[in-house]
């Protein structure tokens, strides 16, 4: 199991997706007690438990979620049976879905069919496990501390984790995703995406002038200030390009075209995967229904 260092206090478990790597990182914060972020659905934590093993974690006192999508959130059942003590931090309007995930199963289920099994068993977890976040609060975990924001934009639930001391900052889906882990970035925006908001939250998390940025598909990068400034120029390009599209009544593959002549980032992914075609179309998907939105309450 790939652990990798990110700092003196951070660790990224690279845990194998079903075979594959680099595609979802969990991260671990030691500090006199240990976090876990985002361990991802039940399919995975057994690896990352294994890779807790390793770096010779006992007891998890936090579980922090970016957000409460499945691929990140749904294991956190699993966790507690190993963690007992392990309180679980979310967004508190991700609260309830942790209670009871079965809005967020259909939702998933409708998006991606069947391939949601592959996240293992959906379970809830006892409300008395969770704490909702408040914007700006300070988890203090034992001579490390990790600050809280609200990042909505991919999700209503989104929120980003700042630890200080490094200047490391767990931005979950918030910060775009590298799709097979080719190098090239582009917005995780499913449906319902907001833009706007992702961009102010990418303003947000820049004005943090963090050094190490950790996305969870995937990996941790230096140069974090030049990140959220080159994403956040990106979002608001393909909310341009997705806006006109609707207006003037161009296809998805007409905005698509659009989208490909203007970023860089976009050609450079398709043209070292052909495949890597439908993580542009489904990522432009979300910019479309939201300009669809907006335009509808014209
Ligand atoms: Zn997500």
């Amino acid at each position: 199991m790939p652990t990798q260092r990110v700092s003196d206090d951070v660790h990224m478990i690279d845990t194998p997706y079903h075979g594959r790597t680099g595609v979802l990182g969990t991260y671990v914060v030691a500090g006199e007690r240990v976090t876990v972020v985002d361990p991802g659905p039940a399919s995975q934590v057994p690896s990352v438990i294994e890779a807790l093993d390793r770096l010779g974690v006992e007891e998890v006192s936090t579980i922090a979620l970016t957000h409460i999508h499945l691929d990140h959130a749904a294991g956190c059942w699993m966790m507690l049976e190993r963690y007992p003590g392990a309180v679980v931090h979310c967004h508190p309007r991700g609260v309830d879905h942790m209670v009871d995930p079965s809005k967020i199963e259909d939702a998933a289920r409708e998006a991606f069919g069947d391939k949601i099994e592959e996240y293992g068993e959906i379970r809830g977890i006892p409300k008395e496990k969770l704490k909702a976040s408040v914007d700006r609060e300070r988890l203090r975990l034992g001579g490390v501390e990790l600050q809280v924001f609200y990042t909505p934009g991919h999700s209503f639930h989104s929120q980003s984790y700042y630890e200080p001391k490094g200047r490391v900052l767990f931005a979950g889906d918030a910060a775009g995703h590298t799709p097979e882990n080719r190098g090239a970035v582009i917005p995780a925006s499913p449906a319902p995406y907001n833009p706007v908001q992702a961009a102010e939250s990418l303003n947000r998390m820049e004005a943090l002038d963090p050094s190490v940025l950790c996305i969870s598909h995937f990996g941790f990068h230096g140069g974090a200030v030049k990140w959220l400034r080159d994403f956040r120029r990106q979002v608001l390009l393909w909310e341009r390009l997705a806006s006109e599209g609707v207006e003037e009544d161009r296809t998805l593959t007409e905005t698509y075209l659009t989208v490909l002549d203007a970023d860089s980032e976009a050609r450079k992914l398709v043209s070292t995967d052909p495949e890597a075609e439908g993580h542009v179309y489904s990522s432009l998907a979300g910019f479309v229904s939201y300009a669809r939105w907006v335009k509808s309450r014209k």
